[in-house]
């Protein structure tokens, strides 16, 4: 229901026209929430929910009728006065251009007026019928002709009469009752007394004006209350767009940040691991020289000495017999100087976990870690050595779990020791940070059998550094007794 336009109250089609049935308005019926639809409409609407409730199709508001639509609770909605005034307008200006026949008269004339008491299209005739007929003479009227005048047209009205009165028009308003009545109520069904007080409207009508004047105030404060809160609205809404943003940024300048720092870490990571392979192979290659070179002196010591017990030159070998004997011990006891060569430590990564993550400690997300295996010097069987597992660790390390030492005697046979700290772990490195820290763990140990043996550093699932060690034997009859046959045996008395 579009809006009437203009102060000439000029109108258009679609004002005129029912959002139900898309047609010009039949009975208009003004419904609580003053949406307007014809009385068949709202008759429709009504039936079809039960008779006596339904919901307005435009604004879904609950409408109640006293009596069911079908006994004529659809009577009891007013009907909407403004709407009817532009549809006889409308009737009336369509008889300029159109056949609209008088409906006063059976002259079948051309209509060229409206009559608001009678609600009826008037020829000229009836017109002036009209105007000189006493009970007609105070009818509202407008003339095609005064269509267009502002003043006719907001003069003419659409009359309502007394429904026991036929053609006495409502000019009395009875309070109490709350309705309009004719002047023969006043005196019948509306006597004024204890019950009724008709009052004229002219002088009634002022106070109701007021009154809702100022009911209409209150209700402008609950629409400058709204507007406020649509107003907090718009500022919530381009507070939390701007929050929002805001927050991306942060996320995206934080992962950002920690991405490159990962990529950094990982960078620098993988340095260190080339240099660790660079550094080992140049170690393992320098150290496969001189085992090279100490394979070629102790066969040409061999072979010289095979010589001479080929030759079976018993004056050169007797002439030569210390010096061989000096020079195989020599070769011999050189053996000892490899005998506790460390096994390598292999690198080993270790990812932190989400918790050390979370907490920011970027440095422990992976970790090298150096083991390395020391053994107190002499091992000999039976008696008790101490054997110390030095961790260099760069970032933090896995708890306080300290590592075990898996022990390969010659035999094959594997046995595990547990080691205990001798340094306590050290406090989880701070934000960013990295921290290069060495632990000490230890353990006494008393081999078995003598022979080589294999020492293995064992933290959890992983096996790390390994280190051969040759335990002398604690006999020394046996140790002499068995000269050359085992290297360990060659240890320092
Ligand atoms: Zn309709
Ligand atoms: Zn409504
Ligand atoms: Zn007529
Ligand atoms: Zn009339
Ligand atoms: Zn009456
Ligand atoms: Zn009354």
């Amino acid at each position: 229901m579009a809006a009437a336009s203009s102060i000439a109250e000029d109108f258009d089609d679609e004002f005129l026209t029912c959002q139900i049935c898309f047609d010009l308005y039949e009975d208009p019926k003004l419904l609580p929430c003053f949406h307007t639809f014809c009385r068949k409409c709202v008759e429709g609407l009504a039936n079809n929910s039960g008779g006596t409730k339904f919901k307005c199709p435009v604004c879904r508001s609950d409408v109640k009728l006293t009596s069911p639509a079908f006994s004529g609770g659809v009577n009891k909605l007013k009907s909407n006065f403004y709407i009817n005034k532009l549809l006889d307008f409308r009737k009336l200006r369509q008889s300029k251009t159109s056949q609209v026949q008088c409906q006063m008269c059976e002259s079948h004339n051309q209509a060229a007026a409206v009559c608001g008491d009678c609600i009826k299209m008037l020829c000229n005739n009836c017109v002036t019928a009209h105007r000189n007929t006493k009970e007609l003479q105070n009818h509202s009227i407008i003339t095609l002709y005064d269509l267009e005048n502002p003043t006719a047209r907001s003069r003419y009205a659409r009359q309502i009469h007394c429904p026991k009165h036929k053609d006495q028009r409502m000019t009395f308003y009875c309070e109490p009752c709350e309705c309009l009545v004719c002047i023969y109520c006043t005196v019948d069904d509306h006597r004024a007394g204890t019950n009724h007080d008709p009052k004229e409207l002219e002088k009634v009508a002022p106070k109701y004006r007021d009154s809702i004047k100022g009911q209409m105030k209150k209700t402008k404060a609950v629409v400058s209350q709204i507007n406020q809160q649509v107003e907090n609205m718009d500022m919530e809404l381009t507070a939390t767009a701007q929050n929002c943003d805001q927050v991306e940024r942060d996320v995206r300048r934080h992962y950002k940040k920690l991405i490159s720092k990962l990529q950094q870490e990982e960078k620098e990571m993988i340095t260190k691991i080339h240099k660790n392979k660079r550094d080992r192979k140049d170690e393992l290659i320098r150290e496969k020289d001189k085992l090279n070179r100490e394979l070629d002196e102790t066969n040409k010591g061999l072979t010289f000495c095979q010589d001479i017990l080929d030759r079976d030159n018993k004056t050169e070998l007797l002439f030569l017999r210390q010096q061989m004997e000096e020079r195989l011990g020599q070769l011999a006891s050189q053996q000892t100087g490899n005998m506790t060569s460390a096994g390598h430590t292999p690198l080993t990564f270790h990812p932190s976990n989400l918790l050390q993550v979370s907490l920011g400690s970027l440095g422990s997300l992976s970790e090298l870690v150096d083991f390395s295996i020391d053994v107190e010097r002499p091992a000999v069987e039976s008696l008790p050595c101490s054997v110390t597992v030095t961790a260099d660790t760069v970032g933090l390390t896995g708890g306080d779990v300290a590592p075990q030492i898996e022990v390969t005697s010659p035999q094959g046979k594997t046995t595990l020791i547990q080691t205990t700290a001798h340094t306590s772990p050290p406090l989880a490195a701070g934000k960013g940070q990295t921290s290069r820290v060495r632990r000490v763990w230890g353990v006494e140990w008393r081999p078995q059998t003598s022979g080589k043996h294999t020492l293995r550093v064992c933290m959890g699932d992983m096996k790390l550094s390994s280190h051969t060690l040759y335990v002398g034997s604690n006999n020394p009859v046996l140790r002499f007794g068995q000269k050359g046959s085992q290297q360990g045996q060659f240890d320092r008395p």
